[in-house]
């Protein structure tokens, strides 16, 4: 291209000057002027015209020469500013995955029972929340709240980004963490309640406490793990089969001389007792059957709220992995790589 655009500035060029030739002898022919004059105006012109085209040339040459500079210049600089943004947006990635994802997947992981605790005689568990029961009312209750396994400060990085990325799902999450702790505590109340009274109404009928470990007293007494515990699952099970869980239980005599209920979950010298303590467990498996009932539905919206946590926090994640949209907002780590893309322009 650069070659025709020579070409046709010297044509043009030329052209102009034979023009100027042709009508220098023009005007030797029609006497206007006299041949001497004549040559020297066409010396003149040729020397002219060439030192014009050769300043054009030159010209040209240093104007074509700065373009390609700035054009060198320019093209770097864009360079520069992709490796930039690219070695940014790794880091940023970096910090999303290694740093936030985990954290954010482990959020509302369900809690694992009977691994970590043992010889538990009750256990529930709520999102990531549960209750590990043991007798005498020491319960133990792993709250629900921000995974807590992770170092602190990438723990406050994710809460950071959440509170004033999502402030919406924030609110929510925190309403759900408050409600579902005030949960586990009701069970955890309604389990002292059962024991309690257990206690109570098994002295009211002269039967000692056993716990299933220290030597079988021989007459009279209760295993108060067992009764709690199965006055607190029966109301489930008797609304699916119908029946209590000690319906299948005959109070008999046993060797020992007196009667026996359930195998070793309480024995008597007199049969009366079992009895009473029979239909004792009835009555609390009414009472609690009410509550219970309001309980189980409280869990199932508490988890429902969960879930749908949950799947707002699914999709950051396929945000991230998959859409490559950034996680909202910053923390202290990513603020200073944000900020200069922004400045970059990316
Ligand atoms: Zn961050």
């Amino acid at each position: 291209m650069d070659f025709v655009r020579r070409l046709l500035e010297t044509i043009i060029f030329g052209g102009i000057l034979i023009l100027l030739g042709l009508a220098t002898v023009f005007l030797a022919y029609s006497h206007i002027i006299d041949w001497n004059q004549a040559t020297s105006m066409l010396w003149v012109e040729t020397v002219v015209g060439i030192i014009i085209y050769l300043y054009h040339l030159l010209w040209r040459d240093k104007e074509a020469e700065k373009f390609a500079e700035t054009y060198a210049i320019k093209k770097q600089q864009l360079e520069l500013r992709a490796t930039k943004c690219k070695e940014l947006e790794n880091r940023l990635k970096k910090h999303y995955e290694n740093d936030l994802l985990p954290i954010i997947r482990e959020w509302l992981k369900p809690a694992f029972l009977a691994t970590r605790m043992k010889n538990h005689t009750m256990d529930y568990s709520l999102l990531s929340g549960c209750i590990y029961y043991y007798p005498q009312n020491k319960s133990v209750v792993s709250q629900i709240s921000e995974p807590m396994h992770f170092p602190k400060n990438t723990v406050e990085e994710v809460v950071k980004h959440l509170t004033e990325g999502y402030p919406e799902y924030w609110k929510k999450w925190c309403t759900l963490k408050d409600n579902a702790n005030n949960h586990l505590n009701r069970i955890v109340k309604v389990w002292e309640e059962i024991e309690d009274r257990v206690k109570v109404k098994a002295k009211e009928l002269g039967l000692a406490e056993w716990d299933g470990k220290k030597p079988n007293p021989t007459s009279n007494y209760y295993h108060a793990d067992i009764l709690v515990g199965i006055i607190w699952s029966d109301p489930e099970h008797y609304q699916i089969q119908k029946k209590h869980l000690w319906d299948e239980y005959d109070i008999h005599s046993d060797e020992k001389g007196g009667f026996e209920f359930g195998g070793t979950w309480a024995h008597s010298q007199k049969r009366e007792i079992l009895e009473k303590l029979k239909q004792y467990l009835t009555n609390e498996s009414d009472r609690i059957s009410g509550a219970q009932k309001n309980l189980g539905e409280h869990k199932s919206k508490l988890e429902k709220e969960g879930t749908n946590l949950g799947n707002f926090l699914k999709e950051i994640e396929d945000d991230l992995m998959r859409r490559y949209i950034r996680i909202r907002s910053f923390c202290p780590t990513c603020k200073g790589w944000l900020d200069e893309l922004t400045e970059l322009g990316a």
